[in-house]
C-alpha cells in the first residue's frame, strides 16, 4: 500500500467504525440533554434504569435503527453453551383500522421475556417453567447486525438465577469493583470511584476450503479432523507464523476488519499463526463484558465471512493432529475511572507499593484457586490442546520473568536486590527498581504470564466464551483483595502493615511462579513436588467448581450460588459427553461407509492388477506382500470399528453428567484413538485417487 492509499484507507476506516452502533456520540446526538446524563448514570455507577428514561431511550434507539434498516430487534444473548442466542421481533404493532405502526417501547428495551426451554440450564428451570427473562446491559452498546437491533443482555430464569454467561461476568465485575476500590483508598486515592477489569482477547482460528470441507464429516459434524495422516511437511520449518498473508486469506482478514469496525469491534492485529492454515485477530482491549460481547460477534463474524470467500472459518481447539491447535490468550489487567492501570508498575515508591499489593493479591489468587482457573477453560477440545507441547499443560503456574522475580525474592528476603540497581527495598518508602518490560515476553509456554502491565491468561480455547475464565479472575482477584482490605483497614500503621502482608504473601504462595519451559518433563515433576495441581482432563477439572470451597468463594462475593455453579458443572460435562459421542459417532460412519468401502475396493483392484501382471508372465516378488499387508490392515480397521461400536454401545444408561462424561473419557476416547491410527496408516498405503475424503495436504496447503 502506499501513503496516499493508506490515508484512503484511514479515512475509509474512520468513517464506518461504529455505523451500525447505537454508541456514545450517537446517544449524545439523539437523546435529550437530561436523558442522556441519567442514561450514562446508569453506565457509569452501574444504577438501575428509571422507566421514563428507558421509554425515551429505546424510542430514539427505535428511528436510529429504522433509519440505519433494520426491521427487527432483539435481545441478544448468551445461554450456558458458549454461542449467542436471539429471538427477532419486528418493530410493529397495530392500530385501528387494519394499519400498523413501528414501536418500541422501554419496558420492550429493558426486559424481555424468551420460552427458551431448549437452552441448556443445568437443572436451574424445569419445562413447565420454560420461561426465562432477559434484561437489557447498558455498558454494552446495541447494535444492528443483519438488519436486527441486537440489544445485549443478561438472562434469568423467574427466580433469577443466571441462565447465561453475562450475568456471572457483570456480578464479578461488580466483585472485583467492589474489593479494589477499597484498596485504592487505603492507598488515599479517593478520586478513584470504579475499578473495572480490560480484557484483551487474541483469538486464533483456521481457514479451509469449502469444497473440501464439505467432503469431511467430521469437520461437519464436530469442526475437528477425526482421520487424517500427516502430510510430508507440517509446521516445522516456522514458515507461516508472520509469514506473508496468502491473497485470498488477506481478502477476508480486510473483510472481516470491516465487518467488525462497522460494529464497533476494535480489531487491531492480524496475522498468520504457526500452524499452516492457522491465523489470529486481536483486538484493542475494551472492559470485561464488553470484550466477551466483541469476541462472540467477532467468532461470528469469522465464520459468516469466510463463507463469502468460499472458506470455512475452524473454530475447533484441534482442528489438525500434529500441528498446533488454537487457543485464546486473554490480556486482563484493572483500570480506575480515572484512568490508571493497576498492573502499571509505575515510578514513585506510593505507586511501587500500590502496584506490588495488586500483583501479589493476583499471585495469591492464582495459587489458591488453581482448580477453578484450570475448570473455567475446560472442554472436550481444549483436552486436546492443553499439555500437548503447543499450549500451556493443563497445570496452572505464573511466568514473572526473571527481574521481578527477583525483586520478590529480595522482598521477601529482606535482601539487596542484585539487579542492576542495588536496592534494599521497603514497600511504600523505595520505587520498584527499574526491571525491563518484557513487552517481546515469549515465554509462550506459561499458562498465566505478567506481560508487563497485564497477565495473559493463555490456556482458554479458540472457541470458547471468555466469560468463565473472566468470571474466575475477577472473583478469585476480589477475594484476596477483600482479605487485605480487612487485613490492612484495621492496622494501626499503614505503611509497615502493608509491607508485611506483601512479604508474608510472597512466602505463601510463591510455589505458583515458575519462569522456566512449561513443557518440559521435568517441570511436571517439580510441579508436583511443589504441590501444585495438575486436572489433565475435562472430567477431572468440572468437578471442582463445586468444592465447598469453591461454592463459599462465589456465595460471598455473590457472584454464582451453589446451584447456579452445580448447573454450570453439570452442563459442562454433558456437553463434554455428548461431543465425544458425536465424534465417535461420526468417526463410525465415516469408517464403515466411507474408508473399509474405498480400502476393499482398492485390494481387489490391487489383486487383478497383480494377477494381469502374473498373466502376462512377469513376476512382482514384492506384489503379495503389499496385498497382504494391506488386507491386514483393512482387518485391523473392521476390529477397531466394532470394538468402539461395542464400547459406545455399552455406554452407561445414567443421569450424572459426571459418569457419562468418565466413561466416554477414560473409554470411548481410547477406542476412538485407535481406530483413527489404523484408518491413517492405511491411508498411507491406499491409492490417492481412491482415498474417500480429502487428505491434510490438501486441506492446510491449498490456501493461495
Ligand atoms: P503481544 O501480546 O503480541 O505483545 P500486546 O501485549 O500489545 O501484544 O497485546 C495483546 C492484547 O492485549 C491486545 O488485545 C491488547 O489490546 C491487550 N492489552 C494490552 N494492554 C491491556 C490491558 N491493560 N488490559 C487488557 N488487555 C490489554
Ligand atoms: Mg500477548
Amino acid at each position: 500500500m502506499n501513503l496516499v492509499q493508506e490515508v484512503l484507507c484511514m479515512s475509509h476506516m474512520e468513517e464506518i467504525f461504529g455505523i451500525n452502533v447505537f454508541n456514545d456520540s450517537v446517544m449524545r446526538q439523539r437523546l435529550p440533554k437530561e436523558t442522556y446524563k441519567a442514561l450514562h448514570k446508569t453506565i457509569d455507577e452501574g444504577r438501575r434504569l428509571d422507566a421514563d428514561v428507558a421509554s425515551v431511550v429505546a424510542n430514539a434507539m427505535k428511528d436510529w435503527a429504522l433509519e440505519r434498516g433494520a426491521t427487527h430487534y432483539t435481545h441478544w444473548f448468551q445461554p450456558l453453551n458458549s454461542v449467542t442466542a436471539e429471538k427477532h421481533d419486528a418493530f410493529i404493532s397495530p392500530i385501528p383500522g387494519g394499519a400498523v405502526i413501528q414501536e418500541f417501547s422501554g419496558k420492550e428495551l429493558v426486559r424481555g421475556e424468551a420460552d427458551a426451554s431448549s437452552l441448556p440450564n443445568g437443572g436451574l428451570r424445569s419445562t413447565f417453567e420454560a420461561r426465562g427473562y432477559t434484561a437489557w446491559d447498558p455498558t454494552s452498546y446495541a447494535f444492528i447486525k443483519d438488519h436486527v437491533l441486537c440489544i445485549p443482555t443478561a438472562y434469568c430464569s423467574y427466580g433469577g438465577e443466571a441462565l447465561d454467561k453475562k450475568t456471572p461476568l457483570l456480578r464479578s465485575m461488580e466483585a472485583l469493583n467492589k474489593q479494589a476500590v477499597r484498596i485504592l483508598h487505603l492507598f488515599g486515592r479517593l478520586d478513584a470511584t470504579r475499578v473495572t477489569p480490560t480484557v484483551g482477547p487474541e483469538q486464533e482460528y483456521f481457514l479451509v476450503d469449502k469444497d473440501l470441507f464439505d467432503r469431511r464429516s467430521d469437520l461437519i459434524f464436530s469442526g475437528r479432523t477425526l482421520f487424517g495422516a500427516k502430510p510430508p511437511k507440517g509446521q516445522e520449518l516456522g514458515d507461516h507464523f508472520f509469514g506473508t498473508i496468502q491473497t485470498r486469506v488477506q481478502a477476508f482478514m480486510a473483510d472481516l476488519n470491516e465487518e467488525l469496525w462497522k460494529l464497533g469491534v476494535l480489531a487491531k492485529t492480524e496475522h498468520n499463526e504457526t500452524a499452516p492454515a492457522q491465523h489470529e485477530m486481536a483486538p484493542i482491549y475494551a472492559i470485561a463484558n464488553v470484550a466477551c460481547d466483541h469476541n462472540q460477534i467477532t467468532m461470528e463474524m469469522m465464520k459468516k465471512i469466510a463463507l463469502r470467500h468460499h472458506l470455512v472459518c475452524l473454530l475447533s481447539e484441534k482442528p489438525f493432529e500434529g500441528v498446533n491447535g488454537s487457543g485464546k490468550h486473554n490480556n486482563w489487567s484493572m483500570f480506575t475511572n480515572t484512568g490508571y492501570n493497576l498492573l502499571e508498575p509505575g515510578d514513585s515508591p506510593h505507586e511501587s507499593a500500590q502496584f506490588l499489593c495488586f500483583l501479589t493479591a493476583v499471585i495469591k489468587a492464582v495459587d489458591e484457586n488453581q482448580d477453578l482457573l484450570r475448570a473455567s477453560v475446560a472442554s472436550a477440545g481444549n483436552d486436546h490442546r492443553l499439555g500437548g507441547c503447543e499450549a500451556p499443560p493443563p497445570i496452572i503456574s505464573i511466568f514473572l520473568g526473571d527481574e521481578l522475580t527477583e525483586i520478590l525474592d529480595a522482598l521477601e528476603a529482606g535482601a539487596d536486590y542484585s539487579g542492576r540497581e542495588k536496592t534494599l527495598m521497603t514497600v511504600g518508602v523505595h520505587a520498584l527498581p527499574k526491571f525491563p518490560r518484557d513487552t517481546t515476553d515469549r515465554n509462550r509456554t506459561s499458562p498465566f504470564a505478567f506481560t508487563g502491565n497485564k497477565f495473559e491468561f493463555r490456556s482458554l480455547g479458540s472457541s470458547a466464551s471468555v466469560s468463565d475464565a473472566n468470571v474466575v479472575l475477577n472473583t478469585i482477584v476480589a477475594e484476596s483483595l477483600r482479605q487485605f482490605a480487612d487485613e490492612l483497614e484495621n492496622a494501626e500503621d499503614f505503611r509497615g502493615s502493608l509491607h508485611s502482608l506483601i512479604v508474608r504473601t510472597i512466602r505463601e504462595h510463591k510455589r505458583i511462579i515458575f519462569n522456566g519451559n512449561n513443557y518440559s518433563p521435568e517441570w511436571i515433576a517439580e510441579a508436583a513436588k511443589r504441590g501444585l495441581m495438575s486436572l489433565p482432563s475435562t472430567v477431572d477439572a468440572l468437578p471442582c467448581y463445586t468444592a465447598e470451597k469453591n461454592i463459599r468463594l462465589f456465595e460471598t462475593h455473590h457472584v454464582l450460588s451453589g446451584s447456579e455453579l452445580r448447573s454450570r458443572r453439570d452442563i459442562g460435562l454433558d456437553s463434554y459427553a455428548k461431543m465425544i459421542n458425536i465424534e465417535a459417532e461420526t468417526m463410525l460412519m465415516m469408517a464403515r461407509r466411507q474408508i473399509l468401502p474405498a480400502v476393499m475396493k482398492y485390494s481387489g483392484s490391487l489383486a487383478s492388477s497383480l494377477a494381469s501382471v502374473k498373466d502376462a508372465g512377469c513376476s512382482l516378488v514384492n506384489g503379495s506382500v503389499l496385498l497382504s499387508d494391506l488386507c491386514q490392515e483393512i482387518d485391523q480397521l473392521k476390529e477397531k470399528v466394532d470394538f468402539l461400536s461395542e464400547t459406545l454401545g455399552s455406554r452407561p444408561d445414567t443421569d450424572l453428567p459426571e459418569a457419562a462424561a468418565r466413561y466416554m473419557h477414560d473409554l470411548v476416547l481410547p477406542a476412538m484413538s485407535s481406530l483413527r491410527a489404523s484408518a491413517d496408516r492405511l491411508e498411507c498405503i491406499t491409492d490417492r485417487s481412491c482415498w474417500p475424503f480429502p487428505t491434510y495436504d490438501e486441506l492446510l496447503f491449498s490456501i493461495q
